[in-house]
């Protein structure tokens, strides 16, 4: 899908939206989240409209793997590559997604906390499997 006209991150990539823009290529832009949740956080987007990770790996793989050529490469410009960062695709309702075109976030700048769900130890099976 090339564009939808109620898409935050589709208006983003045309323009109509200001954002602040790290990088660029043909196929992707790359911003910083409005509301960093780590000293760096920027989100890898696409151009295209896709709806989440899934639909793009199944659309165009090649695009896919363009938003971690480009995150490690913006990564770069915030002088994180070698230190390290977080690379997160939310994906539906649990995961908190919340903005229905793909967008890799990066995230790092500093150690990061632990992910998943909060006090996920009490539900553990003691085998741990
Ligand atoms: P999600 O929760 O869908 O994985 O991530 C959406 C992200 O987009 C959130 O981290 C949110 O802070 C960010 N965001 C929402 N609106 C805007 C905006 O207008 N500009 C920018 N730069 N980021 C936004
Ligand atoms: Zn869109």
């Amino acid at each position: 899908m090339p564009r939808m006209a109620d898409c935050l991150f589709c208006r983003i990539v045309a323009g109509d939206v200001p954002a602040s823009v790290v990088r660029e290529t043909e196929r992707t832009v790359v911003f910083r989240d409005i509301a960093p949740q780590a000293r760096t956080h920027l989100l890898v987007v696409p151009r295209e409209h896709h709806q989440d990770a899934a639909a793009l790996a199944g659309a165009d793989p090649g695009l896919l793997a363009a938003l971690v050529t480009d995150a490690a490469q913006a990564a770069a410009v915030d002088g994180i590559d070698r230190s390290g960062y977080r690379l997160v695709f939310n994906t539906g309702p649990d995961s908190g997604q919340t903005v229905f075109h793909v967008h890799l976030h990066v995230l790092g700048g500093a150690p990061l906390g632990h992910f998943g769900e909060p006090d996920f130890g009490e539900h553990r099976r003691p085998s741990g499997g």
